[in-house]
Formats: C-alpha cells, structure tokens, sequence
C-alpha cells in the first residue's frame, strides 16, 4: 500500500512537472523508519493512522488483548502499536488488569520511592507565538522578568531552604534576552551555591530546541537531563499551535533529542502537552519517538512528562478542546510504564494532590514540591500576584507538606541525584535497572537522601514519621555489606556528614 502510495505521488509529480511537493504529495513520499533522522519518518503520520485504526479494529478483540496484556507481564515494555490496543481498549475488567499490572511494574522497578524535584524559572521572554503558552510574544501584560545572576543565588538559597537538591530550569526562547550563554552562566551560578548543609546537586534543563553545539555546552555544564515537551506529534496542528518563532518548525523541534544525542547529553526527558490535539495520537507518536531513541541511540528517553494544559494569564484552557478526563489520563500513565518500564514518568503540579496520589501507583517517578511557576516566586513568593507565572499550580503545598504526604502513602521521599553524579546517564543506567541491583543501590541512596532532608529542613512531624520509615526500609537492602555501609551513613548524617552515595 505505502509503495503504491509512494508510485502514485511520484507519477503525480512527473506528470505534473512541479519543481515543489505539495504537503500531502510529500507525505506519500516519507515512509515510516524509526531509525530514520527526520522527524516525519520517524514519526510518521501514516504510521500513527495505521495504528489508531489498528487500535480501534481490535478494541474488543480479547485475545489479541490478552497476549499483549501477557507479554507486557515480562516487563520489556509494548510497541506504540501494542499499547495503543489497550489505551482504545474500554472493557472495564482488562482496564483493571492494566492498572494492577502497571502497579506492579512500578513496584518491581522503582519500588516505593518517589524522586522530588522544582522547576526554576529564569525568563519568561519568549519570541514565539505558542497559542496555549502566556509567555508568547503578543502577550503584552504578563510581566517580563529575567533572573540576575544575584537573583538567581536568592531564588536558589530559597529552594535549598525548602530542602530541594534537583532542580529542572525553565526559559523561555529569546535568542537576544535568554541566549545560551545566559542559561550556562545561570547553570554554574545554581552548582556554586553552597548554603548551609544545601546544595544542589542536579539541574535539569528544559529550554528550547538547539543546536548540537548547544548541546554540547550544556553537556560540558553537567546539566542532568535535557527535557523538551514536543507539545504536539501532530505535524498540521503543531504549525497551527506554533504560528510564529522559532518552534514553528515541526522538524528543528521534534529532531531536537537527535541533536542532543549527538552533543553527548544521553538523559533525555519527552513530553507532550495533553489537552492540544486527540491522544491517542499523542500517545501513539510518544511511544514512536521513544522506539526512535532506542532504535538509534541503543537507550530510550530518561523521563516522560504529562503535562495538561492549565489556565494562565491570557490563556483559557476551554479553548482546546481535547482536554483530556482524570480517567483518560490516569490510563495514559499506567500505559506508558507499562510500555516504557524503565523509563521515569514525571508529574508536575498542574495537577492536584488527589490527581497526583491516583497516579503514583499507576508509575509516576517523579513528582515536584512546593513549586513557584513565576519568574523570582521563590525568594518572594508574592510574585505570583504580579502576572509573571506560566501557570497556574493546582498542588499548592510546601514541599514539607509533600514530603509527608508521600510517607504517609508508604513511598520514601527521594532526593537522591547519585546515578548522573556516579556517571550513570544513558545506557550505563539503563544496565542499572536492567541488572536489577537498583534495590542495593537507589534504594540506600533515597533514604540517605531523606535523612539529610529529616535531619536539615524538616517539620518536627515530618522527622518523626520519617524516621520509623528510615529504620523500617534499611532493613530491606538485600546485599548485606551494602546495608551495613548505608546503616554507618545514616548514623554519620546524624552526627552532621552529608552526602553519601552508591
Ligand atoms: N521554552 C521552552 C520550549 O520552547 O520548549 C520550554 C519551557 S516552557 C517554560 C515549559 C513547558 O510548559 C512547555 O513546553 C509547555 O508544554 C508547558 N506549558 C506552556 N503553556 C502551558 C499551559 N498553559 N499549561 C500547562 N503547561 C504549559
């Protein structure tokens, strides 16, 4: 079919003797090739078509469920095609059996730990025209706000206060106000700051696309992982999304992880923006761009983001109509670890506490606490009256709140940032969870990482529950040297050393 396609688009153009292709002439001509470099062949709009119609056909097709429901059991994940049957799938009992599975993969990978992180925002110029995003260019009054570097050492002495030790920067594109040389000079500011017992240890960065040389000197600045939401898979709609700027173009953006795998940054972290376009094509094109990133690069993407679309200044979230409900969402997040085991899903505080307990079980990694979405709202959180935020925040609680909440539900709060600190990025990490020694080696590390927590920042109610989980957990590190080791840490914390490591 694609051949007779592809014949047919090149008859069309010698028969019509036209120097350019038109869009659907062009398409005809991309095939799909996950290890292709160019973004319409590795994400390829007939592919993603091709699979919801495949998705739809077998929706109620129980065997066919069934043997795909048994070979995620193995946990070495689905292809895009296999898990987009299960998300177009609504038989109540198998979207049970999907929930526990995902339950357990989280379980058998992650254990019960929970990694904390908050987001930093440093600009919110913006040259392009983004129409669900209140940095773009033709918003004129939302505040412009570009952090100094002095500011930046007060917005981080704050976030080492709260207890945090990874942060993920945020900024706007603005080649003239937010230049790379900007972003790097603001990296080594943030590693600089050593504040009581604080520090931070690991900074994310989630920037614009760029180029490999870019890369590569956020590389050399020890960033940890590049994040890039790509918003939209969808090619049409993301240029509709996009008019103007930079992002519009559909293929310098979705071919950015390329770039920066050819920099040398090996943790790179996905996303697509839920509520802008239908998701299951979405989550189709998610899992393509992951098999993308295996299929070259021998290792898939370090996170996955879900992010949904928020109400912020000059956007009103009604406007895109393909908001997504808590049920779809929820399993879009039990399907995507189901799908991508080891890869960390991230949830940020666009949703509310009741949605971010529901998720956690279902695979989340990750989460944020205490997080400001204003430029400067950490040193003064009453910034966020002033009109610079991104969006607004639905978990509003202190990172403390979070912490405790998170024992409460049985996870260990983690603020571990070993891995990329020991070398452990790409397929070094993959290899970690793969041999199956993350019990002997996160595991002591999280709660090394909540001691410290306990020990510097914590309420008196938080040390307390804390603690009887501490003691509780370290019993369970298999290796008995390392349970030792880890146990002389915790007494050494204690008595005032910080940041051990396996
Ligand atoms: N400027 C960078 C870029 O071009 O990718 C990224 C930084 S931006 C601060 C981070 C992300 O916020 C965007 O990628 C987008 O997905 C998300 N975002 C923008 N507007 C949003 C909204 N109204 N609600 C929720 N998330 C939003």
């Amino acid at each position: 079919m694609a051949i007779a396609l592809l014949s047919l688009a090149v008859i069309i153009k010698i028969l019509t003797d036209e120097k350019d292709l038109s869009d659907s002439e062009e398409r005809m001509l991309t095939m799909y090739n996950p290890k292709s470099l160019k973004a319409e062949e590795f994400i390829n709009h007939e592919e993603v078509l091709d699979t919801l119609a495949f998705a739809k056909k077998n929706k109620d097709n129980t065997r066919l469920i069934d043997t795909i429901l048994e070979k995620a059991k193995l946990g070495k994940g689905l292809t895009h095609r296999e898990a987009s049957v299960l998300l177009a799938c609504d038989i109540p009992e198998k979207i049970e059996e999907m929930y526990s599975l995902a339950e357990q993969i989280k379980k058998d990978l992650y254990g019960n730990r929970i990694v904390l992180f908050a987001p930093l925002y440093l600009s919110n110029y913006c040259v392009n025209g983004c129409v669900y995003c209140p940095y773009h260019q033709k918003n004129k009054h939302i505040s412009r706000k570009k952090l100094t570097q002095e500011d930046i050492v007060r917005e981080v002495t704050a976030l080492q206060d709260m207890g945090h030790k990874r942060l993920a920067i945020e900024a706007g594109e603005d080649p003239v106000n937010n230049p790379i040389e900007y972003i790097l000079e603001s990296i080594k500011t943030i590693y600089s700051i050593k504040h009581k017992n604080g520090a931070i240890r690991r900074v994310n960065v989630n920037i614009a696309a760029t180029s490999v040389e870019n890369y590569r000197k956020l590389k050399e600045a020890e960033i940890g992982t590049y994040i890039l939401f790509q918003e939209t898979y969808h090619k049409e709609s993301y240029e509709r999304l996009h008019p103007t700027g930079p992002k519009h173009d559909y293929a310098y953006h979705t071919e950015a992880m390329d770039r920066a795998m050819e920099g040398g940054i090996d943790d790179v972290g996905l996303g697509v923006l839920f509520g802008l376009e239908l998701y299951p094509y979405e989550f189709a094109a998610l899992l393509m761009h992951a098999e993308h990133l295996e299929a070259v690069y021998g290792v898939g993407p370090h996170t996955i983001s879900v992010p949904r679309i928020k109400g912020a200044d000059d956007i009103d979230p009604d406007a895109f109509d393909n908001g997504i409900s808590d049920e779809i969402f929820a399993k879009i997040c039990a399907l995507i670890r189901i799908s991508v085991p080891y890869t960390g899903m991230i949830i940020s505080t666009r949703e509310s506490q009741s949605v971010r307990e529901r998720v956690l079980h279902l695979g989340v990694s990750q989460v944020s606490g205490g997080s400001r979405t204003s430029v400067g709202g950490y040193y003064s959180p009453e910034q966020e009256d002033d009109k610079s935020e991104q969006f607004d925040v639905s978990d509003t609680r202190t990172l403390d709140e979070v912490v405790k909440w998170l024992i409460e539900k049985g996870y260990i709060p983690s603020f571990c940032t070993a891995c990329y600190r020991e070398g452990r990025t790409g397929d070094r990490f993959m290899s970690l969870c793969k041999s199956g020694q993350i019990q002997n080696c996160c595991h002591p590390n999280a709660l090394m990482t909540l001691k410290e927590y306990l020990e510097d920042y914590a309420s008196p109610e938080t040390k307390e529950i804390g603690s009887v989980l501490i003691d509780k957990e370290i019993t369970k590190v298999p290796n008995e040297k390392v349970k030792k080791i880890a146990m002389q840490n915790l007494i050494d914390i204690s008595n005032g050393k910080r940041d051990f490591r396996f």
